[in-house]
């Protein structure tokens, strides 16, 4: 589901922040529905908006493991906060989704309706590792041979408009997933926020043709060399400021080696299994089924609805659930996160956001669980052989 690409880069241009009203102009005018992030809830969050005047001007964000804090920011940057609750996977692969509706007329026959999705969703402010889960859910949920239907009715004709990363969180870890800090394929815009000296601009490139055309419609000048170096430094310098590190490579070994281990008691004994870490993950996309009738029994409902490995009911087969502790079902979850997504996607299931660590209410950090397998595992690695 990658867009058309540029065949040529076309040169970046400089964008005022105050032009970002045209921006909305422009897209509401192709008749994109624009989602992008704002302020609610005492959190910044994926939502649908209106106008320029809803983007979190001056809201940064302070996380560490099971914190989550706005703070003020002086430059009023727009986007100047790492990953908050939600993701793109709430707009594309929302958490309740109606699959049909049955309604039985007085002579006894039953008309179906499934919905259809009509919005074209222009996604605004994507940060370079939600590209990359966008990338991921396209694998997933489209790129087998069974396509989702509610993923693709949302996914299909998206523009997507990138905001590079120049302010990495607390528990940012893109580096080193391979993910960012600077946006990698799939965006139509690419815009880079600058703040510096009072001058509030962005730096923006496309990324394909729909893209290109939408930046005919803003008042752009060509940007010189300084400023694109400048740019491309602060980005640069996001990479050397991630809050957490992952292993780059080995984790489906380490894994599938550590099964046995005996860390899994040590997660239990902290883990609620509440599901929060998949409700927050942009790449986490299981989902059950919920039939709902009226009180007639004329009317009928299937509704999809997330759901979580940490849940007891999600392995249930005949007889009882497959994995009952909290134990396993921290295992199955960073497991597959980490190691079996590699064989069954082609990649890591995980792209360093940091979400599961700054939301999980005990503060479980998928990083630090890393690293306590990894020293397990090389202890067991120097036992000598009886
Ligand atoms: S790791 Fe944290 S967020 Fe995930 S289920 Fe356990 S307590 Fe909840
Ligand atoms: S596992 Fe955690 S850090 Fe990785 S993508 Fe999911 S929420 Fe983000």
């Amino acid at each position: 589901m990658q867009p058309d690409t540029c065949e040529e880069q076309p040169a970046p241009v400089l964008i005022e922040a105050a032009a970002l009203p045209l921006l909305f102009d422009a897209l509401h005018g192709r008749g994109y529905t624009v989602v992008g992030p704002t302020v609610r809830d005492g959190a910044i969050v994926v939502a649908e908006l209106d106008s320029a005047a809803e983007l979190p001007y001056g809201v940064g964000v302070d996380t560490d493991a099971g914190r989550y804090r706005l703070r003020d920011r002086p430059d009023r940057a727009a986007f100047g906060h790492s990953a908050g609750p939600q993701s793109w996977k709430t707009v594309l692969h929302p958490a309740r989704a109606p699959l049909w509706s049955a309604d039985r007329s007085p002579d006894g026959t039953v008309v179906v309706r499934e919905p259809v999705e009509r919005h074209r969703y222009a996604l605004l402010g994507v940060r370079p590792c939600d590209l990359a889960a966008i990338g991921v859910l396209d694998r997933v949920l489209t790129g087998g041979r069974h396509t989702d239907p509610v993923y693709a009715g949302r996914r299909d004709g998206n523009l997507i408009i990138a905001v590079e990363c120049t302010e990495p969180g607390a528990t940012c870890f893109c580096t080193s997933m391979g993910t960012g800090p600077h946006a990698g394929p799939g965006f139509d815009l690419a815009m880079t926020e600058l703040t510096d000296g009072g001058d509030h601009r962005f730096l923006v490139r496309a990324g394909t043709p729909a893209g290109a055309e939408i930046l005919t419609a803003l008042p752009g000048r060509p940007a010189d060399d300084a400023t694109i170096a400048h740019a491309s430094g602060a980005v640069a310098d996001a990479a050397t400021r991630m809050g957490r590190t992952m292993p780059a490579e080995g984790l489906p070994d380490l894994l599938a080696a550590s099964r046995e281990s005996p860390h899994w008691d040590d997660v239990a004994s902290r883990c609620l299994t509440c599901g929060n870490c998949t409700m927050v993950c942009p790449t986490c996309f299981c989902t059950t089924t919920e039939d709902v009738t009226d009180l007639t029994g004329d009317h009928a409902e299937r509704w999809r609805v997330w759901d979580s490995c940490f849940d007891l009911d999600f392995s249930y087969l005949h007889g009882g659930s497959v994995r009952t502790s909290g134990q396993a079902r921290y295992r199955q979850w960073i497991s597959h996160k980490l190691g079996t997504w590699h064989e069954q996607f082609g990649s890591s299931g995980c792209v360093g956001c940091g979400r599961c660590i700054a939301w999980c209410p005990t503060g479980i950090d998928i990083t630090q669980e890393v690293a306590a397998l990894s020293l397990l595992q090389l202890a067991a690695d120097e036992e000598p052989t009886p």
